[in-house]
């Protein structure tokens, strides 16, 4: 089959790398690079990214490395170690540690809680925040997770994605970063669609989608290009506005998510191990991790990567921005794990929303990603239930190849 796909980002590299064995592939990326918000960006000798804290939510074993299997690209995803660490009161503490913190009532609240989630007597259109009330360090411990995984506070955040998201967490474990970072995928990627024959068109912005209702007539790309099936990696909001097909109306309307990066250079290593720190008490900070523990290479030589990510709340980004800067200050300013503040530098700060955002769908919003038997979306605007960012992505990817392998 001929198979034509909009925009080069995971979502459309993952369906070509797999699809381009048998199909005939060829890929419209607008941007002059491939990878979308999930690749490196080289700066002053460390590897920023255009996105993506290079990380990946359930690590080697979650759906995104089940695709890097498939694709045979021979990617590597370095599984993190702790899964990830809480900090409460300048101290670091695993998820189980947590418990030494909770009064005796505050666990029995708990346990009635877990019971009624086992159960399945809460009310499922509840918010996560609301369902931790009444726990104070729930509440800071959840708020730092849903704004590191899912760019929203837990007030944002349904309880039937966090039960999704535990269900995977318990099943694939925690999260991972690839070797050479986010662009090591996207170039391992590449590799395999142009070794089976793929083509990827750069500077190419797809301005029309044509899906006849004959069956007998052919899809069009920009009106001259004829293809069986096509797969848009594009937002489903632009994908329809393009597209003769109307597939998302105020009832199933994608909400996209916010969020804040800022990127830290350091001498000194101000994180010792190679997965999150959640932040549970700043004002708007909720976590960061330090991506050069892994691979060198993603910082200048002697130095280390640090990256912090934050939700943005409120609409005015300037003072959001002003916020996670203070967040950042205070726990280097604090001596988070013994060196001083002028021992980092501020490299980046990169702000994410409307039609750049960190999620295009937030989590509960998502669009489905099978359109018709000839039209599919995939990406971040249609992630799965429970898929946490990439996991997302990589959801709606393995649902659209199981409906073309029907
Ligand atoms: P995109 O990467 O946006 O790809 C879509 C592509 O389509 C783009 O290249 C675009 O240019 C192209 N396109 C759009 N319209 C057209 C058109 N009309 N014609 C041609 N081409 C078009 N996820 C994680 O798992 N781990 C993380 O650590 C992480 N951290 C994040 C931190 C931040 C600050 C942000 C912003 C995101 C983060 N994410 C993370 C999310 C992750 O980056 C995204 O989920 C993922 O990259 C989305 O991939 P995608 O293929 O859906 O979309």
């Amino acid at each position: 089959m001929k198979i034509g796909i909009i925009g080069a980002g995971l979502g459309g590299l993952f369906s070509a790398a797999i699809l381009s064995k048998n199909h005939q592939i060829t890929i419209y990326e607008k941007l002059p690079y491939i990878g979308g918000r999930f690749t490196n960006l080289n700066y002053k000798g460390y590897q920023l990214t255009t996105g993506a804290l290079h990380m990946v939510p359930h690590g080697a074993n979650g759906f995104f490395g089940q695709l890097v299997e498939q694709s045979n690209c021979g990617a590597k995803i370095i599984n993190s170690n702790p899964d990830g660490l809480f900090r409460i009161n300048n101290t670091n503490y695993g998820f189980e540690e947590l418990k030494k913190l909770v009064s005796f009532k505050d666990k029995l609240k708990a346990l009635k809680m877990l019971t009624d989630l086992k159960l399945g007597t809460i009310d499922k259109n509840m918010s996560f925040g609301t369902f931790l009330e009444g726990i104070p360090i729930a509440e800071k411990v959840g708020n730092s997770f849903t704004g590191w995984a899912l760019s929203l506070s837990s007030y944002d955040t349904p309880i039937d994605e966090v039960i999704a998201i535990s269900k995977h967490y318990h099943k694939f474990g925690g999260p991972g970063i690839p070797m050479g970072g986010c662009k090591g995928i996207i170039d391992a990627l590449e590799t395999v669609i142009l070794k089976n024959g793929g083509k990827i068109y750069t500077n190419y912005n797809v301005d029309k989608i044509y899906v006849p209702e004959n069956p007998g007539e052919k899809c069009s790309i920009n009106d001259d290009n004829e293809f069986d099936i096509l797969i848009s990696n594009a937002s489903p909001l632009i994908t329809q506005k393009i597209s003769n097909l109307k597939f998302i109306d105020n009832e199933n309307m994608p909400i996209p998510s916010k969020g804040i990066k800022i990127s830290i250079g350091s001498k000194n290593k101000l994180i010792n191990h190679n997965s999150v720190v959640f932040t549970t008490e700043s004002e708007r900070l909720n976590g960061f991790n330090q991506p050069s523990n892994v691979d060198k290479s993603l910082a200048k030589e002697g130095h280390n990567l640090i990256m912090a990510h934050a939700t943005q709340i409120k609409n005015n980004v300037n003072d959001e921005i002003d916020l996670v800067l203070e967040d950042i200050d205070d726990i280097f300013a604090n001596e988070f794990v013994g060196h001083k503040k002028e021992g980092y530098k501020i490299l980046a700060i990169q702000t994410y929303r409307d039609e750049c955002p960190v999620n295009h769908a937030s989590n509960g919003t998502d669009v489905k990603p099978v359109i018709n038997d000839r039209f599919y979306l995939v990406g971040d605007g249609v992630k799965g239930k429970g898929g946490i960012e990439v996991e997302g992505v990589a959801l709606s990817v393995l649902e659209v190849l199981a409906h073309l392998n029907k």
